[in-house]
């Protein structure tokens, strides 16, 4: 069997993985979504890689806790100290309560992650459904890690070991250097709870022993990661800008929270989860997918441009999850078309099934471990073990599709190959795949009439009158693809 192994952020290092405690299975806490607008495709991306981690980790028949969170508070503009609770400027600008904007969102994220076939986690812990349990921690860690100044309790990072050592050194030169709250003790310090202004009222906001206000960002994960899994749990994932703010915060908290729970204090090194790992960023021409960029590309954007959910989850895993993905309408394209040709490929296997005579070729081969299936088996678990290489997945799928024979023994593998790769190939149909957009001009069957009109004009060597209808239709934006080997005789034009 081949060892999983992973690239973990604190040692910068791919290592062997194995529970920290096998009767508890594997413990996987993953940053969530801060629920104030739509996720963008690069927020998307976070979340195929921790359900591919979840797949993958499940293949390797590990039983699996994982939790997600929903922060529904206390993220501010900037992942530092600086700027407005993301919540409520959200709820001040659209003139709606802040608990609303909350459940709109988390609502949309949800069916985001189901439309690219991402499972439930089996835990979703909503921050604000945890502000005793904060108020608690925060209790704990006070007296020996903390300081009061007039905007709140903040951490005091000196108080711990080896403080942003996660961040290897690269730490947070933009964020926390613009120090904007006056009284702290070191820049990179952190709130814990931040205390409402005098004479303001926000619409999430508590007592506790600092006074009415609301919980600094990095808390809530610390809590809810604790509660749920046990400090320390085996993996905490997030997306790269975690790497250098968030996560050392998170760290610094857990170190303090169990120096302050064991007698005998946290072991060198101890940051409370034994991998952190974290995906690249999904970038596009102009750098860094944000919601703050002006015109934000998302899974409901690409649904209306005609655009399979699914094809956006192959893009993801066509790259590795380290590496920098650029997005753009080409690539989307490019993996519909990729999907497209796995799932034909996929067909012609039933096909040459449904027609195979042969009663010695089915499953045995497979099952037995027959050189062919065997190796194939064994090469992708390989690859994704190793540090989950889905796009050398990708290929091992493509040469299993490529052949008809023994076709029984491929649908086999192909099905367990989706187990990790999740694209949905038994079900999907070709049909699912064709390009629909939602507002196009002409319809699906529009479109069709005039295409056979096209052919029509062709087969009568009407070469003007056929020239005049692609011309017409490339104006309402659709691309006519003659003798399109995957049967596509047009896709929008993105
Ligand atoms: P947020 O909703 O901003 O808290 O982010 C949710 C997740 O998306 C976090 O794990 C982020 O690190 C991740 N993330 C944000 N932007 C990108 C991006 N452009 N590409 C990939 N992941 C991202
Ligand atoms: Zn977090």
């Amino acid at each position: 069997m081949t060892t999983l192994r992973l690239y973990n952020s604190l040692t910068r290092m791919v290592e062997d993985f194995a529970p920290l405690d096998a009767d508890k299975g594997v413990r996987v806490y993953s940053c969530g979504p801060t629920v104030y607008s739509d996720p963008h495709l690069g927020n998307l991306r976070a979340y195929v890689f921790t359900d591919t981690l979840a797949r993958v980790l499940r293949w390797k028949g590990y039983p699996l806790t994982h939790v997600i969170n929903i922060t529904d508070v206390g993220h501010l503009t900037s992942d530092a100290d600086a700027g407005d609770d993301k919540m409520e400027a959200a709820a001040k600008k659209r003139g709606q309560s802040a608990w609303d904007i909350a459940a709109h969102y988390t609502a949309v994220f949800k069916g985001n992650l189901s439309d690219l076939n991402i499972g439930d986690p089996s835990v979703w812990s909503v921050a604000t459904d945890h502000i005793d349990e904060m108020i608690d921690f925060a209790a704990r860690i006070a007296p020996a890690h903390c300081y009061e100044i007039d905007s709140g309790l903040y951490f005091d990072s000196s108080t711990v070991p080896d403080y942003g050592r996660l961040a290897g050194g690269q730490d947070d030169a933009g964020e926390s250097r613009i120090d904007p709250v006056s009284g702290k003790r070191h820049p990179q310090d952190f709130a814990i709870w931040r205390k409402t202004p005098p004479g303001e009222t926000r619409q999430m906001e508590w007592d506790s022993p600092w006074g009415r206000g609301a919980p600094g960002w990095h808390l809530e994960c610390s809590v809810m990661s604790g509660k749920y899994l046990g400090f320390p749990f085996d993996i905490h994932t997030g997306g790269i800008d975690h790497r250098e703010i968030h996560h050392p915060n998170e760290i610094a908290q857990n170190q303090a929270f169990c120096g302050c729970t064991a007698p005998e204090g946290v072991a060198a090194g101890f940051t409370g989860a034994r991998f952190w790992m974290h995906n690249n960023f999904l970038v596009d021409r102009t750098g860094k997918l944000s919601k703050s960029k002006g015109s934000v590309a998302t899974l409901e954007a690409l649904k209306a441009a005609g655009v399979h959910p699914l094809s956006y989850r192959l893009m993801c895993l066509s790259a590795h999850y380290r590496s920098e993905l650029e997005f753009g309408a080409e690539q989307v394209l490019a993996a519909q078309t990729r999907l497209k040709r796995l799932v034909m490929a996929v067909h012609r296997l039933r096909i040459a099934q449904a027609t195979n005579t042969d009663e010695f070729e089915p499953l045995d081969n497979y099952v037995q471990g027959g050189a062919e299936f065997g190796t194939l088996l064994e090469s992708f678990e390989k690859a994704i073990c190793d540090d989950l290489n889905t796009p050398r997945a990708l290929a091992l799928l493509e040469l299993l599709v490529s052949k008809q024979d023994y076709p029984t023994g491929r649908l086999a593998t192909l099905a367990k190959y989706d187990e990790a790769l999740g694209l949905r190939l038994t079900t999907l149909s070709r049909e699912a795949l064709r390009v629909r957009p939602a507002d196009a001009a002409l319809t699906a069957a529009d479109i069709d009439s005039r295409l056979a009109e096209r052919r029509e004009a062709r087969a009568a060597k009407d070469f003007a009158r056929s020239d005049a209808i692609r011309d017409e239709l490339t104006a309402a934006g659709v691309e006519v693809m003659d003798g399109d080997p995957l049967g596509w005789d047009w896709r929008p034009t993105l």
